[in-house]
């Protein structure tokens, strides 16, 4: 599970076709990482993925099943945002319980699948605080767990690290593989920064002006990058 493709997916926004036609396969457990300058179509990308932007040609298949039509909470999908919006007024358990709250599940399964993810997180301690009581990198620990309780396929990171500080972002970019590591789940992260595409992906998928240049591993597109745009991303430029 977590096995996904992309057939021929396009996205125009009026006039301007913003994704050009474009096919992935990712394997289940892969950690891809998407980057490219701003603007090339990282976010569009993911959010169709993620069902939150309708495709304007092609096919997403999630496990074999075309999930174009199907709603985002349907998808086995969640995602994470770089602005993280966690209800101030909510304690900590109480933010990571909300989607499962909104899903109608039974108190004691949201009860367990909260403190899973808390645990995972190492937020064990902090449950029952507030978010203003916490570090900025426990409140984005606390919009992931909002992502993990959802057991979802595929997590998708558009950017979830570019509002912290460098020396967070470095301790969170290590949790975040630790995070992959212990469950094992397919990871699509969006980036632009080259250290975080290099460290933490089995895959890297450069983007430009919409359409894919490369794909590989960082070790591929360290040594072999196919022109001057990749070699330049990727940090070794010719
Ligand atoms: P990235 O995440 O790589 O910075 P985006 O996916 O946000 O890039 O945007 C890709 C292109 O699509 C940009 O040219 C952007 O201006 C355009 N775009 C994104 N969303 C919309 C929208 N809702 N309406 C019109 N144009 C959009
Ligand atoms: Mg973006």
């Amino acid at each position: 599970m977590g096995q996904l493709q992309l057939a021929g997916v396009t996205k125009s926004f009026g006039k301007a076709e913003v994704i050009q036609p474009t096919d992935l396969e990712i394997t289940e457990g892969e950690f891809v990482v998407f980057v490219g300058p701003s603007g090339c179509g990282k976010s569009t990308l993911l959010r169709m993925i993620a069902g939150l932007e309708e495709l304007t040609s092609g096919d997403i298949v999630i496990d074999g099943r075309v999930v174009n039509d199907v709603a985002p909470v349907e998808r086995g999908v969640a995602m994470v945002f770089q602005t993280y919006a966690l209800y101030p007024h909510m304690s900590v358990f109480e933010n990571i319980a909300f989607p499962l709250r909104v899903a109608k599940l039974p108190r004691k399964e949201i009860e367990s699948r909260v403190r899973r993810a808390a645990a995972i997180l190492k937020l064990e301690n902090r449950l029952d605080h507030k978010p203003a009581e916490l570090s900025g990198g426990q409140r984005q620990r606390v919009a992931i767990g909002r992502a993990i309780v959802r057991e979802p396929q595929v997590f998708l990171f558009d950017e979830p690290l570019s509002n912290l500080d460098a020396a967070l972002r470095t301790e969170m970019r290590v949790e975040l593989s630790r995070l992959h590591n212990s469950l094992g789940n397919t990871m699509i992260y969006v980036t632009h920064d080259q250290v975080e595409a290099m460290t933490m992906a089995t895959k890297i998928v450069v983007l430009r002006d919409g359409h894919i240049e490369q794909v590989g591993t960082p070790l591929e597109l360290f040594h072999r990058p196919v022109n001057r745009f990749v070699a330049g991303f990727i940090g070794n430029p010719t």
